[in-house]
């Protein structure tokens, strides 16, 4: 019996555990409760927070059914307390909806069986902003990063192998893989007459001289209210999205601001 909302089910499309945040964006796929004596179809349902909610109950000793279901013979008239808490959310483990899977035919009750045996370790989906992404990474110590798994567009990744340095990367601007990867390096932040000027410290080869990664933001830009504490400070700098192309100055790898910024974009952090 569960202390806690139910945030975990077995998607039948995805053919894996999702988190309830998954199921909440793609309402259309089936859901089951991922004990396998029970395999009910759950649904996410939202009051305050979203959870997984079976129409007509969990079958009996179900390991997620809601402890108000029960009443205690021994406490009489004291109803028990609705669970109602979060658990912790878990690391996002894909930037951005992995991609959509086709619908498949209604499942029998022994490829949910097969399917909540072989989901039963794996942690379930968990699908964030490049944001959230981000903090997820600065959390996570280094020696960690490996372990936890990262998918970007249709790749698996880990929270290690996503991540590129820039600074240790060669001068050729034509390397950078930053559609499949997120990268981040040092960055400074100066202030010009019309824009706040983001630029790396790491600086990539054009004809005989080298130039660095910058973002240029308009100063009346909402986002560049936060841009005057970076001032003068080390920040880092995170980016994903099209290789920066060389400016009509030719003076930096000029990065754009995407139209989607949930997944890609330039996101920056005090360094730590
Ligand atoms: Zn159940």
């Amino acid at each position: 019996m569960r202390e806690e909302l139910m945030v975990e089910a077995l998607c039948w499309e995805t053919q894996s555990k999702v988190h309830v945040f998954y199921a909440a964006e793609n309402r259309r796929l089936s859901y089951f409760c991922p004990d396998e004596h029970c395999l009910t179809r759950v649904y996410p349902k939202t009051i305050i927070n979203t959870y997984f909610y079976a129409e007509s109950g969990h079958k009996t000793g179900c390991l997620n059914e809601a402890g108000s279901h029960h009443s205690d013979p021994a406490q009489t008239g004291r109803p028990r307390p609705k669970p109602s808490a979060l658990p912790p959310p878990p690391i996002p483990n894909w930037l951005g909806m992995p991609p959509r899977p086709q619908r498949r035919m209604p499942p029998s009750e022994e490829q949910l069986i097969a399917l909540a045996r072989t989901a039963k370790t794996a942690p379930p989906l968990y699908p964030a902003t490049m944001s959230q992404i981000v903090d997820a990474w600065l959390m996570i110590p280094d020696t960690e990063r490996k372990t936890h798994a990262l998918g970007i567009n249709t790749r698996q990744l880990n929270y290690q192998s996503a991540f590129t340095y820039i600074r240790y990367l060669q001068n050729d601007i034509t390397t950078l893989d930053c559609d499949n990867h997120i990268i981040y390096g040092d960055a400074t932040v100066s202030r010009g007459k019309k824009y706040y000027f983001v630029s790396s410290i790491k600086r990539f080869s054009f004809q005989n001289t080298n130039l660095p990664l910058r973002f240029d933001l308009p100063i009346e830009h909402p986002f560049a209210r936060k841009m005057a504490d970076y001032i003068g400070r080390q920040v880092l700098l995170f980016w994903r999205g099209p290789v920066p192309a060389i400016n009509a100055k030719k003076t930096a790898y000029q990065m754009f601001q995407p139209d989607d910024t949930g997944l890609s974009g330039l996101i920056m952090r005090p360094s730590p």
